[in-house]
């Protein structure tokens, strides 16, 4: 495996490998790598010569700096990880290089900072636009791949690389989980035992509203249920549970055919979860 520390570097690598024919998959993360990552990777390998993995904490996308400060940094573990599973590249640029100047533009994403994650975590989603535009510029992708554990980002990202233009193919990646049911996250190493404990009760929550609403329960009797489930829990605290239209990321007041995404947000003590599972997906 490939390191680089630098963009010019890198693009200059990537410019020569695209010159032989190559194609390129890109998958951008903040390290601290499990399997939900892996499976990104995978997906890459199998559809693309050569895949780039960036691992760059963004300082931009935490709108709490005990967030940022706490984030797990665990590149020697993440160097394993990668070297194991045929990673091709791997870009691990410092914040200077990334930000040389502070940038003085901004890129907004409209209502869509308005709801869900934007609503809770302001300013969150104009970091994660900022630094997936400039990546993406630097390795040039044929395709990128984002998992739906983190749906409000893809759908931020879609629209920014639709509204941009930018010339690469977005690949979303189903969530893995742990055997329990918790999806993967890297703010997962932070809880305690009682916490961890815990945790599986968020994928238990979104199973039940989802057998409910599949059996025609209401979408306010599945909020309502929600509501109940997390109320009598001193370890879990509900911070929103919406019922969303899959695309567009609004709240919907009525389940139809069109695909809906059960979506959520849970704070264990400081840390703060968030999943997400698909109405239609198997129960
Ligand atoms: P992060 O390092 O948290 O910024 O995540 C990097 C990428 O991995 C993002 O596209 C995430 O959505 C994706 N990802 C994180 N956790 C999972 C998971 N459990 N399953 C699938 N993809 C994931």
């Amino acid at each position: 495996m490939k390191i680089f520390r630098e963009a010019l570097a890198l693009s200059q690598f990537l410019t020569h490998q695209r010159r032989l024919g190559s194609t390129i998959g890109f998958v951008p993360t903040m390290g601290a790598l499990h399997q939900g990552h892996a499976s990104l990777i995978h997906r890459s390998n199998a559809e693309n010569d050569l895949t780039v993995v960036s691992i760059f904490v963004n300082p931009l996308q935490f709108n709490s700096p005990d967030d940022l400060a706490k984030y797990p940094i665990t590149t020697e573990d993440d160097i394993a990880l990668l070297q194991g599973i045929n990673t091709s590249v791997l870009f691990l640029p410092s914040r200077e290089e990334i930000y040389p100047n502070n940038p003085l533009i901004k890129i907004s994403f409209g209502y869509l900072e308005d709801i869900m994650e934007g609503k809770f975590r302001p300013g969150h989603f104009q970091g994660v636009g900022m630094v997936v535009a400039k990546l993406l510029h630097i390795v040039h992708p044929d395709r990128v791949y984002f998992g739906q554990k983190d749906l409000q980002q893809c759908a931020v990202i879609r629209s920014m690389m639709a509204d941009l233009s930018f010339m690469c193919q977005m690949v979303t990646v189903p969530t893995v989980r742990e055997h329990d049911g918790l999806a993967m996250s890297s703010r997962n190493l932070r809880l305690s035992g009682l916490q961890r404990l815990n945790a599986n009760r968020i994928f238990q929550a979104l199973k039940r509203a989802q057998a409910m609403l599949l059996e025609e329960a209401t979408v306010s009797e599945a909020i309502q249920f929600i509501d109940n489930f997390f109320k009598e829990d001193d370890i879990l605290n509900l911070e929103y549970f919406q019922i969303v239209d899959s695309e567009t990321l609004l709240a919907i007041d009525k389940v139809t055919s069109r695909q809906a995404s059960l979506c959520m947000a849970v704070h264990a003590g400081s840390i703060r979860l968030i999943d997400n599972i698909f109405l239609y997906d198997s129960l």
